[in-house]
């Protein structure tokens, strides 16, 4: 009988922008540091707009929690003066890991010491020396990038810059990541792949979404969604899909799940459970 462990589990969060969401978010936080994440990360507005907000929240949890926290960072639309200040602004706060993007295309402004892709920012966060460095991946290949081969040479050149984890775009076809997760093993050894999770709250925005980042959504998914008239029926089917999924991967020896929380808490928890991970206050948990 093959015993398998629960799996780690980290949370992704943005920051709230409102005090409705702020409310929602420390609930949602709440339920999800009980589960003893290796580390909550906070999303970074694309082109800076959210910089202030993610700071903010970033400060928050590095002083009041003592969970470790990844900063996200998209370096579109900065030079290598301002990315350096938002570093020593990090470094500052106390956040000593780094998911380093580049967000949105980044417009051409003339600006020589522009940074122009993720790996412009590995390069910069990884002589500023501070930071644990954390890049995205793309099991189903980045929406600009003309094929896998090409994606995973800057994947790979990241890892020579110093990162040395990979966060993945959500995905629903586990074989499909699970070759690309041995493509990344022997292109880049050393580089810790995390599978990114999203539980699927509505199945439409998620297929509109899935469009734009270049994610695929079976068919036979989006039929038994829609198919379910009853809300709690979905959750359940969204628990199920999603741990499935981790049970596969785990069978193939992958051991941390990264969930998109959208800031709430009640599926990604339903789903931890259905992986074992139990709350820290569980009189039944080990
Ligand atoms: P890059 O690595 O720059 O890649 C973009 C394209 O350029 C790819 O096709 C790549 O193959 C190619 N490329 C890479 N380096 C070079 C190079 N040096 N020269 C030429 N081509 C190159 N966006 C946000 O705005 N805020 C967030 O908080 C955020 N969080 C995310 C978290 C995760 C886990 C993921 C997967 C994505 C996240 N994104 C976020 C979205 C991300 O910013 C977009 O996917 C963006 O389009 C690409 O970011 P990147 O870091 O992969 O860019």
């Amino acid at each position: 009988m093959t015993i398998v462990n629960a799996p780690q589990l980290s949370f992704e969060f943005f920051p709230p922008k409102n005090t409705v969401q702020e409310r929602r978010f420390w609930r949602s936080f709440g339920a999800l540091e009980l589960l003893c994440p290796s580390f909550v990360s906070v999303t970074w507005g694309a082109l800076g707009v959210d910089a202030e907000p993610s700071m903010k929240l970033l400060e928050s949890l590095t002083k009041d929690t003592s969970v470790p926290v990844v900063a996200h960072l998209a370096c579109s639309g900065m030079n290598i003066s301002s990315a350096s200040a938002v570093l020593d602004k990090l470094s500052a706060l106390g956040v000593t890991r780094l998911l380093a993007l580049r967000g949105d295309a980044p417009k051409n402004t003339g600006d020589t010491s522009a940074l122009r892709h993720a790996t412009d920012l590995v390069q910069l966060a990884a002589a500023h020396g501070d930071f644990e460095i954390s890049v995205a991946g793309y099991p189903e290949v980045h929406p600009e990038s003309s094929n896998s081969l090409e994606d995973m040479h800057w994947l790979r050149r990241k890892a020579e810059l110093g990162a040395s984890k990979v966060v993945t775009q959500f995905f629903f076809d586990t074989d499909n990541f699970l070759r690309w997760r041995d493509e990344v093993a022997a292109q880049a050894p050393g580089l810790t792949v995390i599978p990114g999770i999203l539980p699927i709250e509505d199945i439409d925005k998620v297929t509109r979404f899935a469009a734009v980042c270049g994610s695929h959504v079976p068919n036979d998914l989006v039929t038994r969604f829609t198919a379910l008239k009853d809300a709690s029926d979905r959750s359940s089917l969204a628990v199920e899909v999603a741990a499935k999924m981790c049970d596969r991967m785990q069978s193939e020896a992958v051991e941390q799940f990264h969930i998109y929380t959208l800031n709430r808490s009640t599926l990604p928890v339903r789903i931890a459970s259905a992986l074992g991970v139990t709350s820290a206050l569980d009189p039944l948990a080990a």
